[in-house]
């Protein structure tokens, strides 16, 4: 059975051999968060723009400014004035922070380290050239490349833009996930539910991941545990880039998804992960779609997306696939999990005290989505190392939405 790290790189295999089209969209930068560019960013000019002075003092000639010197003050600049006489000799100028340098001087002391008299200013310490000044182009020239092809827009790849004059972006259209969950026992979670019947959290959050992941959301409902009805819903599925089914995997009399799937024509490139939970995660292609079945417990179904399928949204937006971005800590109870797998455990990771630590949280098995709201991270309990003492160190997977 393959690792889960198998698993994934099969998935990322796969992913980049997609050959679709990938459609753009120009969004005003504002609403761009989360996107990846289609297009390379230049800058427009020189930043800064102008030598800026990153204190509110006084614009100096170093060589001048020596400490227990005294300099006539000329006047004052302010941010956004613009500058045009030079610094004469045996002077100084009072200048803010954002201010342009005039030429001349080259250096800004803090007015900390001064004393004003009048129109006459007395320095407290030694001055170095270049202190305070950040010069002209210094942050990036003109046409340097700011943001490239492929950039997963944060808000500081917002700010560049902006700060560039690129009000609107050239950027990929978010891949279309189709979501379809299954099961008899499935009903909407605007209907009341008989004794028997459990309403379709997973629809919701699996919406919920595929946005935050970068992906959009294509709700198609629950289909039955009968093949007409999966047949028709998971061609509907099959329509958009990626179908992620959940339920109906494992090896009950109607799980029904992985038969009805080959009958659709799919191939297969896994149908088992040595995880827990998560272990009948079926992955393959059909008429040109990703599908992922997924198994229907809530936190299985939550679990291996994470795992799973995030990367294959990444890379079908255009963008590199994030590593899973596990943290170390150390483990404050003690642990023993079946060996074989690994396991994946709703856990609480803190950082009071001097370094971090976690406790895997009491919980019901895979079914138990409350005992996830208590969680911050999944504690990953490996394979071969099923049992942990308290005081050794474990790797933890932080919940992609609250850390
Ligand atoms: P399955 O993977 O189909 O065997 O389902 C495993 C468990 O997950 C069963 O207890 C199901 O009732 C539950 N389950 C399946 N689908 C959903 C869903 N959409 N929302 C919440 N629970 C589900
Ligand atoms: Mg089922």
């Amino acid at each position: 059975m393959l690792s889960f790290d198998q698993a994934r790189q099969l998935v990322i295999g796969q992913s980049k051999t997609h050959t679709g089209s990938r459609p753009t969209i120009s969004l005003p930068v504002s609403d761009a968060l989360g996107h990846v560019l289609a297009q390379d960013i230049r800058t427009d000019r020189e930043y800064p723009p102008f030598d800026r002075s990153t204190r509110d003092g006084y614009a100096v000639r170093a060589s001048e400014a020596t400490q227990g010197a005294t300099l006539r003050c000329m006047g004052e600049i302010k941010a956004g004035d613009s500058v045009t006489e030079a610094l004469s000799p045996g002077t100084c100028i009072q200048i803010m922070t954002g201010a342009a340098v005039p030429s001349g001087a080259d250096a800004v002391v803090m007015i900390e380290f001064t004393r004003r008299e009048g129109d006459t200013v007395t320095f407290d310490r030694q001055t170095q050239p270049g202190q305070n000044i950040v010069s002209r182009g210094s942050e990036a020239r003109a046409g340097d490349l700011a943001l490239a092809v492929g950039l997963r827009l944060g808000f500081a790849e917002l700010a560049v833009a902006a700060q560039v004059g690129a009000a609107s972006l050239c950027c990929y259209k978010k891949p279309r996930v189709a979501i379809l969950s299954t099961g008899d026992e499935v009903v909407p979670i605007t209907e009341t539910p008989g004794p028997f019947h459990i309403r379709n959290s997973n629809s919701v959050s699996l919406a919920a991941q595929i946005r935050l992941g970068g992906g959009e959301p294509v709700s198609l409902g629950n289909a039955l545990d009968r093949v007409d009805d999966l047949s028709a819903k998971i061609e509907q599925g099959l329509r958009e880039d990626i179908l992620v089914l959940s339920g109906g995997v494992s090896m009950g009399k109607y799980d029904l998804v992985e038969s009805v799937l080959k009958g659709l024509g799919a191939e297969f490139f896994f149908d088992a992960v040595a995880i827990r939970p998560g272990k009948p995660t079926v992955f393959g292609r059909c008429r040109g779609a990703l599908v992922f079945g997924l198994p229907g417990n809530p936190v299985s179904t939550m679990v291996t997306f994470q795992l799973f399928a995030i990367p294959a949204i990444d890379i079908l937006n255009g963008a590199e696939p994030r590593p899973l971005p596990f943290l170390e800590a150390t483990l404050t109870e003690s642990l023993r999990e079946k060996p074989g797998l690994t396991h994946f455990l709703p856990a609480r990771l803190d950082w009071s005290g001097s370094a971090p630590h976690v406790h895997a949280l009491r919980w019901q098995g895979s079914g138990d989505i409350a005992a996830l709201t208590r969680a911050n991270c999944f504690l990953m309990v490996p394979a071969d190392h099923p049992d942990i003492s308290a005081g050794e160190k474990v790797s933890v997977l932080p919940r992609s939405d609250v850390l």
